[in-house]
């Protein structure tokens, strides 16, 4: 049989080693910022036009190159960076793999400029799907630029698995960010399509994340300084307080590369350990440098994963560092974001005695005389403030058959009452649960048994409401209803585009990064529908000055951060699944949550809200909100 192994042809090699390296115009982004860092420049320019899919050009004032070079940077494995094997353990830069060119130059038009100091001219050469085009000698500046036009000219398939242009740009955005944040002694400037996104002057690392971030980011930093043999951790993280929703600022630089990790990324965590209100991330930008030959780069084909050789270690002064400063900067008080300060014990209790309760018996008491006989027990106790006692108290003498002494429902005495103060009525009648319809629609239980439903209705352990229904009881998950609640009060009011909002008497100002900023300016037409009302854009924040009614102020920066979390991944397409996104995550952050104390006003509205709903038995995330057991069911349970 005749042998059937060829090598392949150079340009079809190079489009799939392409498919490595270039996976969207971020990856090109990164590359060509990445090698006029190389080249030493002190000023990069980017440019491109609709998120980098017609054209990305970076230009800078770097070494340039020979002509010999400038025609040999297009060839595979073609690298002045390292000459063996050896030298991927002492790498000062960034590239090494002499893949990026050859790999961009196969998937799209390109365009390069390029002169040396010393040289009188430059060259210019133009390349297509690695065809040389042309090359010209030409008259430049000091320096390179790269264009690439219409990347993936070639390759449709890969085209079309191109992003919107919001999610592309967010990309370039989060690559910019990253070696613009790695190297604050280059000065950068970003256009995108003509506009100037970013012009930040050569400075220290503090003014380059400020410049980058928004300007409330400066009051929010605390220094990290830790200089050990085998690490130098130089950088900022956030104080506690300024923990967002959103892992978007968290950056890791070692040895002037922005990587990922994990194990890092824990350790960090632990130094805040007892600061963060559960599942919120502070922002951090930590700089370290390692010796090069300590750490092994070459692990992942885009170079944001590293392995460290002594990564316990790193861990250990990682955690310790950023600790000693949060505690340094007087940012660690002991904040126990769990605790409801409603159900501190007022002041006067402190001091006081524990008290163990007493159960009163009245030895002259007799069921089976009427109950007049009996009166004067229960008035004298009706006022007693001890826990024991007040559970004896008469109770409406509804029940028939009911002991005398069981009262169904314990009302919060005097004292009781006091452990809730903070809780005015007018927030009450303010917060989410006053409903304005509570027309019952639902076919599941009929009119009869919601009318008993509310009749007697419990909640136990701040997680579920109880309450008899005429074929047993049903059990209500509060939080899981208020989420379905909510869910369908945004959605009705997204898609009738009706919802009334309440006006602000001072606008509220909310700053956000600046992709965080392209994704609100996408979301604005749908949050209008919810009630919210904007003035006009700014760069670094949003001016509020209407919000939807059924929110009160303090949420709304809480729900905006739920949403830009939730959309992390990019806006859905179909407005449809972005007002149900929308809906979800706003439903989410608002709900009620378990742990919360009800009034039975409260779970009253709760338990008719949920039954007025469209699909009252799952909340929008699929789950049960409440399961129902007949008496039967009860019965067999006392049957064994
Ligand atoms: P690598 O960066 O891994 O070496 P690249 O394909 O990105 O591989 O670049 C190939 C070579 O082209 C580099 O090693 C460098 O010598 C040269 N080069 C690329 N970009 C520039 C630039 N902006 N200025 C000067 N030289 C450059
Ligand atoms: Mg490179």
């Amino acid at each position: 049989m005749s042998s059937i192994i060829q090598l392949l042809p150079d340009h079809v090699a190079n489009q799939i080693a392409a498919g490595e390296v270039v996976q969207r115009p971020a990856s090109v982004v990164k590359e060509l910022l990445e090698n006029a860092v190389d080249a030493k420049a002190t000023d990069i320019k980017l440019i491109i036009k609709d998120a980098g899919k017609s054209l990305v050009q970076v230009i800078d004032n770097g070494l340039g190159m020979s002509v010999t070079d400038a025609r040999l940077c297009f060839e595979r494995h073609a690298t002045s960076k390292i000459r063996k094997a050896e030298d991927l353990f002492s790498l000062h830069t960034k590239g090494f793999r002499g893949e990026a060119l050859a790999s961009i130059a196969a998937i799209a038009h390109m365009e390069m400029k390029t002169k040396q100091d010393q040289e009188e001219l430059g060259t210019h050469i133009i390349i297509e799907g690695s065809k040389f085009i042309s090359q010209e000698v030409a008259v430049l500046p000091k320096g390179t630029s790269f264009a690439v036009k219409n990347l993936f000219f070639n390759i449709p398939a890969r085209r079309n698995f191109l992003k919107s242009d919001t999610v592309e740009f967010r990309h370039v955005m989060d690559e910019f960010q990253r070696v613009a944040l790695a190297h604050p002694n280059i000065h950068f400037t970003f256009y995108h399509n003509g506009s100037e996104m970013y012009n930040l002057p050569a400075a220290g690392s503090r003014q380059r994340i400020v410049g980058i971030m928004s300007g409330k980011t400066n009051e929010k930093l605390v220094p990290v300084n830790e200089d050990t043999e085998i690490i130098n951790v130089q950088g900022f993280v956030c104080k506690p307080e300024f923990a967002k929703k959103s892992r978007g600022e968290q950056f890791f630089f070692v040895n002037d590369r922005f990587i990922k990790s994990g194990y890092l990324h824990h350790a960090v965590m632990a130094a805040y350990d007892g600061l963060l209100k559960d599942g919120s991330q502070p922002s951090y930008f930590l700089y370290l440098q390692v010796p090069p030959n300590t750490i092994d780069i070459n692990i992942h084909p885009t170079k944001t994963e590293i392995k460290f050789d002594d990564e316990q270690a790193l861990y250990a002064i990682l955690r310790a560092s950023i600790k000693h400063s949060l505690g340094q900067f007087n940012v660690a008080p002991v904040l126990d974001f769990d605790r409801d300060a409603n159900l501190d014990t007022p002041y006067h209790y402190k001091d006081l005695e524990g008290e163990t309760p007493t159960i009163q018996v009245d030895g002259t008491f007799n069921p089976f005389t009427d109950d007049k006989t009996n009166q004067h027990y229960s008035k004298s106790s009706s006022g007693s403030s001890s826990g024991g006692g007040s559970g004896f108290s008469s109770g409406s003498g509804s029940g028939s058959g009911s002991y005398p002494g069981y009262n169904k429902r314990v009302e919060p005495t005097a004292t009781w009452e006091s452990l809730y103060v903070g809780l005015e009525t007018d927030t009450i009648e303010s917060s989410p649960f006053t409903f304005e319809n509570e027309e019952v629609t639902s076919s599941l239980f009929n009119d009869n048994e919601i009318e008993q439903a509310s009749q007697g209705i419990y909640q136990i352990h701040k997680k579920y409401i109880v309450s008899p229904i005429k074929s047993g009881m049903v059990i209500v998950d509060q939080q899981r209803a208020h989420q379905r609640i909510l869910y369908e009060q945004f959605l009705l009011n997204m898609t009738v585009n009706q919802a009334s909002s309440q006006q602000l008497l001072f606008p509220l100002n909310l700053f956000y990064s600046s992709d965080e900023m392209t994704l609100i300016e996408e979301l604005k037409p749908s949050l209008e529908t919810t009630g919210f009302v904007f003035e006009k854009a700014q760069t670094d924040h949003v001016v509020i000055s209407g919000i939807p009614v059924n929110i009160t102020e303090s949420e709304v920066s809480l729900v905006i951060e739920q949403l830009l979390s939730d959309l992390q991944d990019g806006i859905p397409a179909s407005s449809y699944s972005q007002n149900d996104t929308i809906a979800k995550s706003m439903a989410k952050s608002l709900a009620v949550k378990t742990g919360s104390y009800l009034t039975e006003k409260e779970q009253d509205n709760l338990v008719n809200g949920l039954f007025a709903c469209k699909d009252p038995n799952i909340s929008p995330f699929q789950k049960p909100t409440f399961i129902t057991m007949r008496v039967e069911d009860i019965d067999k349970k006392f049957a064994l």
